[in-house]
């Protein structure tokens, strides 16, 4: 699944070449967290090549709102 994803998406993080910046992937990330949706943990939809940088600030964005 982890190597489906990283050829789907190039082997890149998606947010930075977003951004225009080519960044090699690191993780794969849970677009939505499998904490809120456990049924999304094997869809490829639901799933993104990340950096490390992106996927600690997705992570720490979601912690935050988790705690609000
Ligand atoms: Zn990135």
């Amino acid at each position: 699944m982890r190597e489906a994803i990283k050829r789907r998406d190039h082997g890149l993080c998606v947010k930075c070449k977003s951004q225009n910046r080519l960044v090699p992937m690191d993780v794969v990330d849970h677009i939505i967290p499998i904490k809120d949706d456990w049924s999304l943990r094997l869809n490829p939809e639901n799933l993104q090549s990340l950096c490390h940088a992106c996927h600690n600030l997705k992570t720490a964005k979601e912690k935050a709102k988790r705690e609000m």
